[in-house]
């Protein structure tokens, strides 16, 4: 093996603060967890869709809730861009602009997207992947309980003992209104006793005082009358599909006890909490939130979404102490021995591949032995040697990982003989 190079001097690797970077066994670990992702959104028919990086600042804005800016991009005689801080403005700009609701009455989307917020003190610019489902143009509580079942099985992989589903209702505009005048009344009375902020929410937003962290203001909630027990028929009703398709699917859940402040919220709320010794905090969270059209000036229509960000979704994979089960990689390895049989092995590399057998190249210095244990490792089950001698007379050795088995072929014989041992 050639000498390692000398450490490279820090000072001359820079880095922007708050950047993430993947090294290759990070990467493993995310990209498992996206796969797992893909494929459930697929099993529900979820189609994937990717807004462009750059969004008008405006737009943008108008989602963004995270602490932090935009970092702003000027271009003269352009609207003012921004890296966007959110994946649900392009998507819903992405929908109108497309026209979507004249092709299709409902839509299944997801995305995975990376976005970035940026901040002055300490200053650092922290980009995320964020992921979300959205289910647009149709308000059957059957959808709610489809995103639910569907992040549940998600999550299932850190452990069903350590994921907490909170469900609630936000309700409507016809019964929240109602319920806002009872929380008036009934803290009117105990006004003097609150907080300088809740004192003056009373009236108007009596709704904060129940997510108040002062003592004072959460004794006084907790005597409050709960939303549940005020939501109209078609809300009740709502939240009592999702909450019976739940325990069809053996969910389960806590009745949220807090209400979400999200002011276009609508009927179902939710988040998933990961909770664990070290550490709790929440995976993602969503809701049915049909107004969010209202900031493109074009009427509300039924939405619901939920959306998470990976990094959160990674610690607690890494938490929840999940070991990374090794799949079938690939088909068959190429082992090529010396340069000769490297180059015949990049051959039949192409060969394979062409006739679509999965293949994967073991190409590096190691010997023999440590790479048939890579190729046991990445549960191949066909190995195939190419050395010096092969090359020369146009033959490959062929053996099986398990067994140690193996047998010399023609170079001409060995795809269909590949082919055969794989019981094609
Ligand atoms: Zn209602
Ligand atoms: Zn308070």
């Amino acid at each position: 093996m050639p000498p390692l190079e000398p450490p490279v001097q820090k000072k001359f690797v820079k880095k922007i603060p708050g950047q993430k970077d993947f090294l290759p066994e990070e990467w493993a670990d995310l990209d498992h967890l996206l796969e797992r992702l893909k494929n459930l959104a697929k099993g529900f028919g979820f189609s994937r869709i990717e807004p462009s990086l750059f969004e008008v600042s405006e737009i943008n804005a108008k989602f963004h809730v995270k602490e932090g800016k935009a970092p702003v991009l000027k271009v003269s005689g352009a609207d003012e861009a921004v890296f966007r801080t959110n994946a649900i403005s392009g998507l819903l700009r992405m929908y109108l602009d497309a026209r979507t609701p004249e092709k299709e009455r409902l839509s299944k989307w997801y995305f995975i997207s990376p976005v970035t917020v940026h901040h002055e003190n300490p200053y650092q610019i922290v980009s995320n992947l964020e992921y979300g489902f959205e289910v647009i143009g149709d308000e059957s509580p059957i959808f709610d309980a489809q995103v639910l079942a569907l992040a549940w099985k998600l999550y299932s992989v850190l452990g069903e003992d350590k994921i907490v589903l909170e469900i609630g209702s936000r309700g409507c505009e016809n019964c929240w209104p109602e319920y806002q005048q009872i929380l008036s009344r009934t803290f009117s009375d105990a006004k003097y006793s609150l907080c300088k902020e809740c004192a003056a929410s009373v009236e108007k937003h009596p709704e904060k005082i129940l997510v108040c962290e002062q003592a004072e203001c959460q004794s006084i909630a907790a005597d409050a009358p709960a939303f549940i027990d005020y939501l109209d028929a078609a809300c009740s009703s709502h939240l009592t599909t999702v909450l019976e398709s739940l325990d069809e699917l053996k969910v389960s859940y806590v009745l949220m006890t807090g209400s979400d402040l999200d002011p276009h919220a609508r009927r179902t709320v939710f988040r998933f909490k990961f909770n664990h010794p070290q550490d709790s905090f929440i995976l993602s969270h969503g809701m049915r939130h049909d107004h969010l059209f209202s900031h493109f000036n074009v009427s509300p229509r039924p939405a619901l979404g939920l959306v998470g960000d990976f990094s959160k979704f990674l610690r607690a994979w890494h938490l929840s102490g999940a070991v990374l089960q090794k799949a079938k990689s690939a088909d068959v390895a190429l082992i090529p021995l010396g340069e000769l049989g490297a180059k015949k092995a990049l051959s039949l590399f192409s060969n394979f591949w062409d006739e679509m057998i999965s293949v994967v190249n073991l190409f590096d210095e190691n010997g023999l032995k440590a790479r048939l244990q890579q190729a046991a490792d990445m549960k191949v089950p066909i190995a195939l040697i190419v050395g010096q001698k092969e090359a020369l007379e146009d033959t490959v050795i062929l053996r099986d990982v398990k067994s140690g088995m193996q047998e010399v072929f023609t170079s001409e014989r060995i795809l269909s003989e590949v082919r055969k041992r794989l019981g094609e």
